[in-house]
């Protein structure tokens, strides 16, 4: 049925129904979405498995754990008044800064009388007769709505490693997802981190302050360049508030929705001496530019590619002060920016302490985890702590926990078990009137500025359903298939593609995904938006409406 068919039935809302809407999740996404559809006058109501707001910001405490966004850009841009309201503090907020801005925002905005906290989400099953997702909780309460809006978060699915002995080690550990609340000392104790990514820069960093002695156990090592965050004063506050629209702006035209724009010049287009200038001085800059506001062809060209890569590996070599300790940390089987970039601060100088060690468990495979600590195939350590940055099932993972049912019982990680098939990374075809605020083959990016779009986008959508009484929405599959050719044509000469890492979704740790795949649109957030732009000027035509 087309759109305008479908504004003739102008059915009444179905208040048989426990909700309008129900959306899964309290992080940023999910706030927002629950904001936008109040304002249509909807019922809604979050579920959300956490005891309070934030999502990612709720539950990553682990020390040291902050954004790599500037501030200023990942804030919400909806209210004027947030805007005003709010001072950052710093130009890169650690997650207690954060934490504290959403439940400001959720405060501010009178969100949590809709939201439902300790209450996660077992299964959602798609009932034809009532056109309206009938959705479990674990601990067995059942709700029913028209729609199921998943803002379940891209990195929420925490893994741990797939190690034998894990649950036998009888001193303190923790994965960095699940950090307690409570303050943990690493005063005078024996830390062991497992995990070398973003969040285990982050980590082992933030833990090496402490006097002890800090074991790391690295299987990959990353392409990390600096920071170089600072405190923001009430003065540039007010600087930077003058600013928001133009920062806005930029952040909408540029490829990932940072305020870094790609240069326009190509590394070979530019003399050796004017390459590493200009190398050095995105080195020395705040944030992404080095990885965001690069050649153009650093992340497509493997002459380009390699250049950079080695700028950055002489950074380490200068930085780390034994020789075979830097030529652990340089990464040789990536380059640059094709994995998530972790930026740093004082990370390298960390191995140059006396009581840090560095274990490469490719040549020393760890064999278990035991009583008292490690084992691995030469040598046993004993720890009090045990820290896994065993980071995430990426992308669908958080699906994946999810037992979702759409029409005729088809069960959603059974249909994306060879990678995931999306409409624009919203809809999928056969599970109707379920939409995804960034979802599989969205536009990711700088996530704020796109989770705003995203749902956007899902609240036009649901708004223009409910204006015309249209009470079922669906992909058609042919919609679906173009979308996902389109997706993995996008991704065409990309380096990262020739990469495992959770952005081609392998994550060694889970069962099934040992496999590349195309987990996310590339195509840029600007080109994204006009191919969802164009659904809505069609009114919807390329959609099931009925
Ligand atoms: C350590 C770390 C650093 C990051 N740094 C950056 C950065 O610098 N810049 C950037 O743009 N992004 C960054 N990200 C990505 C970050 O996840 C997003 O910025 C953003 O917070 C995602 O918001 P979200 O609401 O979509 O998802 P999330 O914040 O992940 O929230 C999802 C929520 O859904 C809940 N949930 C999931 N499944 C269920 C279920 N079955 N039932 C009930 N509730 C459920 C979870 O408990 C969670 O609270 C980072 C992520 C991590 C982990």
């Amino acid at each position: 049925m087309t759109g305008s068919q479908a504004a003739a039935l102008k059915a009444e809302p179905d208040s048989a129904l426990d909700f309008d809407a129900i959306i899964i999740g309290a992080g940023v996404s999910g706030l927002y979405q629950l904001y936008k559809l109040r304002e249509l006058g909807l019922r809604a109501r979050v579920f959300e498995a956490g005891t309070n707001v934030g999502g990612t910001w709720y539950w990553n405490r682990y020390p040291g754990a902050r954004f790599d966004s500037e501030s200023w850009t990942y804030g919400y841009s909806f209210s004027q008044e947030l805007l005003e309201e709010w001072d950052w503090e710093e130009h890169f907020a650690g997650q207690p800064e954060t934490e504290r801005y959403l439940n400001y925002v959720a405060d501010k905005f009178d969100l949590r009388r809709d939201i439902q906290f300790k209450s996660r989400v077992a299964a959602a099953r798609y009932n034809e007769e009532t056109r309206s997702w009938d959705v479990a909780l674990e601990d067995g309460r059942t709700y029913n709505a028209r729609f199921l809006v998943t803002a379940i978060g891209v990195l929420s699915a925490a893994t741990m490693p797939r190690i034998p002995g894990v649950e036998t080690f009888r001193g303190q550990s923790c994965h960095t997802h699940y950090w307690p609340k409570e303050p943990v000392s690493f005063e005078g104790k024996r830390v062991a981190v497992i995990g070398t990514g973003a969040t285990g820069v982050q980590t082992i960093t933030e833990v090496a302050k402490t006097p002890g002695h800090l074991t790391v156990f690295q299987r990959t090592p990353q392409w990390c360049a600096p920071l170089h965050n600072a405190k923001i004063g009430k003065e540039e506050m007010n600087r930077i508030r003058g600013n928001y629209p133009e920062i806005f702006e930029r952040c909408q035209n540029t490829y990932g929705c940072f305020i870094h724009a790609t240069d326009p010049r190509a590394t070979h287009e530019v003399s050796p001496e004017e390459r590493e200038a200009f190398w050095e001085k995105l080195y020395g800059e705040p944030g992404f530019g080095i990885w965001m506001g690069n050649f153009r062809d650093i992340l497509v060209d493997r002459k380009a590619n390699a250049l950079i890569s080695d700028f950055l590996a002489r950074k380490i070599r200068q930085r780390v002060r034994d020789p075979a300790v830097a030529e652990k940390l340089i990464p040789k089987n990536h380059g640059f920016g094709t994995r998530r970039v972790p930026l740093e601060s004082g990370y390298f100088e960390v191995y140059n302490q006396p009581n840090v060690k560095l274990v490469d468990i490719k040549e020393t495979p760890i064999e278990r985890i035991t009583p008292t600590g490690v084992k691995t195939s030469d040598a046993e350590y004993e720890f009090d702590i045990i820290i896994y940055a065993t980071g995430f099932d990426a992308i669908t993972g958080a699906f994946d926990r999810i037992d979702i049912r759409g029409v005729d019982g088809e069960s959603l990680k059974e249909k994306w078990k060879d990678g995931p098939q999306t409409f624009l990374g919203i809809l999928v075809d056969g599970f109707p009137n379920m939409l995804m605020v960034m979802g599989p083959h969205a536009g990711l990016g700088n996530f704020p500025r796109a989770a705003e779009y995203s749902a956007d986008w899902v609240t036009g959508l649901i708004g223009f359903a409910h204006d015309r009484g249209v009470t079922r929405i669906e992909a058609t599959g042919e919609g679906a298939s173009a979308w996902t050719d389109h997706v993995l044509a996008t991704s065409e000469g990309l380096l990262f593609t020739e990469v495992d890492s959770w952005m081609t979704g392998i994550n060694r740790n889970v069962e099934g995904k040992q496999v590349r795949r195309i987990m996310r649109y590339s195509g840029g957030h600007p080109a994204f938006r006009e191919h969802c732009e164009a659904v809505v000027t069609n009114g919807y035509r390329e959609l099931m409406l009925g």
